[in-house]
């Protein structure tokens, strides 16, 4: 028996991918490569390229594979590209992820483990935020990842599937014996956008916003490292072997680091001087979204091990120092 990772080609997707090979996991990936790259699956994984929008294509690798459980990543996952094109959320997004259950409900899979987000949370009241926070999403993106919680909610109750949400903070660092790690191609996040302009990559660090009601005035995020990311997924997936019930965990360092902080940590882990300069707010950004990651902790016995943002940075920089353009195009 196998399992399916749909978006294995993305940055977390392929973490996850190299975490069960190593585990000793047949894994399986499906990617439609417009964000993800070919490179970044390990080779040990069996590789199909399609859209999961398409019927037909998850139907031909379900009945070529046997599939026990599912690691579902294929989304757009940007903020600000929400805001602008909300329907290509809805699109990519919900329309994926429904398409993805009525395969998975033909082939009688029924374990899932989904890539869902803090932004379902919106501007929460009191930090750090618990899962049974209110939902209030601020973004698109946040609202698609919720609407498909919920429709994992319903399916898994009339199908008797079971499923884990994962609602992770901010993903950031790489795999640190190298390999793997982030390469969008119009990059946004904050950590490899620094690094780029610490490679000469880039004129500028651009801080959107510094009139926030938070400490130094810059927002406020809870960084967490992608292979202590990894490791949560693979015991979320054991908790479901196990016959652990549907649930929802948030996933994070449980500590608020400011975007000012992030820039002075990476200014002393690279020692190159960059170009800072304050811009306006980003629509769509809360101030401050903190994890309180106490039930993954206690229930799934998770340990996060790389949670100083010096260590997240400095793994993140030598994937950047060794891969300054990415994955190598082909
Ligand atoms: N940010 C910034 N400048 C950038 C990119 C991001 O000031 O060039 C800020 C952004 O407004 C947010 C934080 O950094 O407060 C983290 O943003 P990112 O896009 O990395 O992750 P998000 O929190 O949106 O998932």
């Amino acid at each position: 028996m196998a399992i399916l990772v749909t978006g294995g080609a993305g940055y977390i997707g392929s973490h996850i991918v190299d975490l069960l090979i190593r585990k000793g996991y047949e894994t399986v990936v499906v990617d439609h490569l417009a964000a993800g790259h070919r490179q970044a699956v390990h080779p040990k994984a069996a590789f199909y390229e399609g859209d999961i929008r398409s019927q037909d294509f998850l139907n031909s690798v379900l009945s070529g594979e046997r599939i026990e459980a599912v690691f579902h990543f294929a989304a757009s996952s940007l903020v600000g590209e929400s805001m602008k094109n909300p329907l290509h959320y809805y699109d990519n997004n919900v329309l994926g992820s429904l398409n993805l259950l009525k395969a998975l409900d033909t082939h009688k899979v029924k374990q899932l483990v989904f890539s869902s987000t803090a932004a379902v949370y919106g501007e929460a009241k009191s930090q750090p935020i618990q899962e049974d926070a209110p939902l209030k999403p601020a973004s698109p993106y946040g609202e698609t990842k919720l609407a498909i919680e919920r429709m994992l909610h319903w399916w898994a109750q009339a199908s008797g599937a079971r499923f884990v949400s994962l609602r992770y903070f901010n993903a950031a660092g790489a795999k640190a014996s190298g390999g793997i790690g982030e390469d969008h191609q119009n990059e946004t996040h904050l950590i490899p956008i620094i690094l780029q302009a610490a490679l000469g990559k880039r004129e500028s660090v651009s801080i959107f916003g510094d009139d926030y009601p938070t400490k130094d005035g810059t927002c406020i995020r809870d960084y967490i490292h992608v292979e202590d990311l990894a490791e949560a997924h693979l015991l979320a997936l054991r908790y479901l072997e196990a016959g652990g019930k549907s649930n929802v965990f948030n996933l994070g360092g449980s500590k608020g680091i400011s975007v000012k902080e992030v820039i002075e940590t990476a200014a002393e882990v690279t020692n190159r001087w960059f170009k800072v300069t304050i811009a306006p707010r980003r629509s769509g950004d809360p101030a401050e979204l903190v994890a309180s990651s106490e039930k993954a902790r206690s229930l799934l016995n998770w340990q996060p091990k790389k949670t100083s943002i010096r260590q997240i940075v400095e793994d993140a920089w030598s994937w950047h120092r060794s891969h300054p353009d990415g994955y190598p195009k082909s």
